[in-house]
């Protein structure tokens, strides 16, 4: 028996789900959990999404999947925050959000259909709660270049920059540090 106790890197509500996608490869070379047609849709079933219809479609998530991941590093203080959103800016057209009452929570942004629009405006519904709720400027990708993994500051502060202060933190610092000394002996 596991106790259930919330894992340190895990976002609030359906944000998790975009935290999750993001993870679906481990940088810089895998492997990839969205590689074919095949695990593209069985991970995407067996996280309550709509699959993929085909090939391109694939390519298309993966490459959503980055585009994101930029938005996750700029929420880390990396990169340009607003190239990132205009590179969102081509995945609208795949995605046609539509507001829809849902008695217990009152309205909601869903896909106009699951299956024409798929996986990436099921997620763009996620980021755009989030973003209402405040909770969109925690999910983040790790600081270490080779790494951004993706993980929900539960800081009190929100300073949280690494993935793990044990690895990717370390390097940073052990670097920075060899970077340091280069300087001195030059
Ligand atoms: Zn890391």
């Amino acid at each position: 028996m596991t106790t259930l106790q919330p894992a340190p890197d895990r976002a609030p509500g359906s944000l998790e789900l975009v935290r999750l996608f993001e993870n679906t490869v481990e940088l810089p070379s895998g492997p990839d959990e969205l590689d074919s047609l095949e695990y593209a849709r069985a991970w995407c079933a067996g996280h309550g999404l709509p699959p993929p219809l085909d090939e391109g479609h694939v390519e298309l998530l993966r490459a959503f999947r980055e585009t994101l991941r930029d938005l996750l590093f700029a929420n880390n203080g990396e990169g340009d925050r607003h190239a990132a959103w205009e590179a969102l800016a081509p995945f609208l057209s795949r995605a046609r959000l539509a507001l829809n009452v849902d008695p217990d929570r009152g309205l909601e942004l869903q896909p106009v259909s699951h299956e024409a629009e798929g996986p990436i405006a099921s997620l763009l519904a996620i980021v755009y709660e989030s973003l209402l709720k405040g909770t969109w400027s925690r999910l983040r990708a790790c600081r270490r270049q080779t790494c951004r993994f993706a993980y929900y500051d539960q800081t009190k502060n929100g300073s949280r920059a690494w993935c793990s202060m044990a690895t990717c933190g370390n390097q940073a610092k052990a670097q920075r540090r060899r970077a340091r000394e280069r300087n001195l002996s030059s």
